[in-house]
């Protein structure tokens, strides 16, 4: 048996608030294998954008772990940390969270430069992932002149940067019409099979339901396993 890449256990959250405890995430356990394709149901407030920041190391849990390739995210110092999101995640979001003075392939170089990749290095592999998600024709352009699939599909190329072995979606479909969104979960389901990494995509539509190996609803911050027959 391999070791899952990503293994939760009893993952809490709780917040503490003005009117009491929120508890954004209970006691989940989930495992995610190489070359898997998740999806995370689950309306606005469920816990799911909790739950990808715990997995993520962008956010500490109240109780419960998160392993990492076998390794604990709770004995990791905050640089270590850090060094751990920036070399095994490739983290997506709704909002693209591109920079908007960076060109497409400065987008996707910065990943790199963050971890010292040589220039020649950084300027090829911009171009090779470029051409993986279909925008080779527009590695010069800015977000602001890019269409809303475009600038995901830049987000992708970005989140791949530096050969993370799982990609972290969080509804990466919600501003992009139903076609283009489906478009986006095609692109990563694709990628999932040839670069054998596991993605997990939260979101709250229907679109990337039909190429998940695994489907779950978040409710209330309680995960459950939804049978691919009745989804
Ligand atoms: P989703 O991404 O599914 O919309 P979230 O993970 O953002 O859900 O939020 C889950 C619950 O936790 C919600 O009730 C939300 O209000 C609450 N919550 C999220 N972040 C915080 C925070 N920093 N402080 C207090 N409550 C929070
Ligand atoms: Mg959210």
């Amino acid at each position: 048996m391999t070791t899952p890449i990503v293994e939760a256990t009893a993952l809490s959250k709780r917040y503490p608030t003005p009117a009491g405890e929120v508890e954004a995430v209970r006691k989940i356990d989930l495992a995610l294998d190489q070359g898997s394709f998740a999806v995370v149901k689950g309306r606005s407030g469920s816990g799911k954008t909790t739950l990808l920041n715990l997995l993520g190391g962008l956010d500490r849990p109240s109780s419960g772990s998160v392993r990492i390739g076998g390794v604990d995210l709770a004995d990791l110092t905050e640089p270590e940390l850090a060094a751990t999101r920036r070399a095994e995640f490739g983290f997506i979001f709704q909002a693209f969270g591109l920079l908007p003075s960076l060109s497409a392939a400065e987008n996707v170089e910065l990943p790199m430069r963050l971890e010292g990749r040589d220039p020649a290095e950084r300027i090829e592999r911009a171009r090779t992932l470029l051409e993986l998600v279909g925008l080779g024709h527009r590695a010069v352009h800015r977000p602001g002149e890019l269409s809303g699939g475009e600038q995901q599909r830049v987000a992708i190329a970005r989140a791949l940067a530096n050969r993370p072995r799982v990609l972290l979606a969080d509804e990466p479909t919600g501003q992009l019409d139903s076609r283009t969104g489906g478009e986006i979960v095609e692109v990563l389901a694709a990628l999932v099979e040839t670069h054998g990494v596991a993605a997990l995509i939260a979101t709250h539509d229907a679109v990337p339901i039909a190429h998940a190996d695994r489907v779950f609803t978040l409710a209330d911050g309680r995960l459950s396993s939804v049978d691919q027959a009745d989804s």
